[in-house]
């Protein structure tokens, strides 16, 4: 029987013991903004549109980084990106994309690695009002993906003609670091199971690795009820019973697959946030790519970039604002007027960022 539908309003907390870097109250709150290059541009502007029209004085430290600057500079991580996050540690930013087969590093992996951003958090939940073949359900899951090893440690290279290795690698230290904050993030947040998601029936030793560190952290938390999927039957649960999902532990690889498949189920791409984590810097960025097939057209979706930047504020202590930004989002979804065409709409990303804006800007008690 399906579950009815209950939205919640309010902001999704970070978890702390990953989040909780301790940013100066200051104001303005600094934040380099990286824009991105593809559709990055127009929803960053949207996004930061949003973000002042909270209230909130944010001072960006605004930094181009796309395929032209990477050639310019000759790598994907130049200086003014990594001087500008050693200072404001807090980072908004937009898609850019990688060459496919060949080309320059993701930069999002170089990112990763050289901030040692360990989790990536996507809260996926569905949008009030938004018709997708899972709206009369209510889907509120969170994945922690582990952010810095696998299949996406990098280590590729070609044996011999004709045949290549990719290297897996799993190790106890970041494993045992993405439990934690899994579990630490479920506790804080009443939410009441966790499900690390495997392959371990086949491969034995690196994911085996990865359950028994889970295994172990569950153990600590006995009030959270844990259990283990393999992937491909998680897969499955998603499109059949994503109401019955609530928080889900994975290795890199499979975070990322899954997380694509969760937003298709609210709604895709153009919605979900995320927010990659280290223990010393943040840097959030909607879930999707820079999608040049829309670029420059004026109808790209920042609602993934605008829930990020929810996220963001959350974790600058302006947990309010948060909540009036996210508040406002789901006020436009739930009147349905200005949606963009990737949800059904017709109207520009101009167009719904003012409707956004419309709404923040009501009184409180309206
Ligand atoms: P990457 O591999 O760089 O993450 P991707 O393969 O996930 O990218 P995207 O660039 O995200 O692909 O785009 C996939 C499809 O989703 C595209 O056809 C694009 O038009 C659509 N899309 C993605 N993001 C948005 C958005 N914010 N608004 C509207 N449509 C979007």
């Amino acid at each position: 029987m399906p579950i009815l539908k209950e939205q919640n309003p309010s902001a999704i907390t970070l978890p702390t013991p990953v989040a909780e870097i301790r940013h100066p109250a200051h104001r303005p709150h600094r934040v380099v903004l990286i824009p991105g290059d593809g559709i990055g541009p127009e929803v960053a502007e949207a996004t930061v549109r949003a973000v002042e029209a909270t209230g909130i004085s944010v001072e960006w430290e605004r930094i181009e980084l796309n395929a032209k600057t990477i050639a310019e500079h000759g790598g994907v991580l130049p200086n003014t990106v990594l001087d500008a996050l050693g200072l404001f540690r807090v980072a908004l930013k937009g898609p850019v994309g990688t060459p496919i087969g060949g080309g320059f590093q993701s930069v999002n992996l170089a990112l990763r690695k050289k901030l040692n951003l360990f989790a990536n958090l996507r809260p996926v939940r569905n949008m009030p009002g938004l018709k997708t073949r899972f709206s009369d359900v209510c889907i509120d899951l969170v994945i922690f993906r582990e952010n810095t090893e696998s299949l996406y440690s990098g280590l590729e290279h070609r044996v011999a003609p004709g045949v290549v290795e990719s290297l897996k690698v799993i190790t106890r230290k970041a494993s045992l670091r993405i439990a934690k904050s899994a579990f630490a993030f479920a506790r804080r947040e009443g939410r009441r199971r966790v499900t690390a998601i495997h392959k371990a029936n086949i491969l034995k030793i690196s994911d085996g690795l990865f359950l028994r560190c889970c295994r172990r952290v569950a153990r600590e938390y006995p009030e959270i009820r844990y259990d283990e999927l393999i992937v491909d039957n998680a897969a499955m649960q998603l499109v059949t019973r994503p109401e019955t999902l609530d928080v889900l532990l994975t290795p890199n690889l499979y975070g990322d697959i899954l997380s694509d498949l969760a937003a298709g189920l609210v709604g895709g791409l153009g919605i979900v946030p995320g927010a990659n984590l280290g223990e010393t810097h943040a840097v959030f960025e909607a879930v999707h790519g820079n999608a040049p097939d829309i670029a420059g057209k004026g109808i790209a979706n920042p609602t993934g970039l605008m829930q990020s930047a929810a996220l963001l504020l959350t974790h600058l202590g302006e947990r309010t604002a948060a909540e009036r930004l996210e508040t406002a989002i789901h006020d436009v979804y739930r009147e349905a007027r200005y949606l963009t065409p990737d949800v059904g709409g017709a109207a520009s990303t101009a167009d719904f960022t003012d409707a956004v804006i419309r709404h923040l800007e009501l009184p409180a008690a309206a």
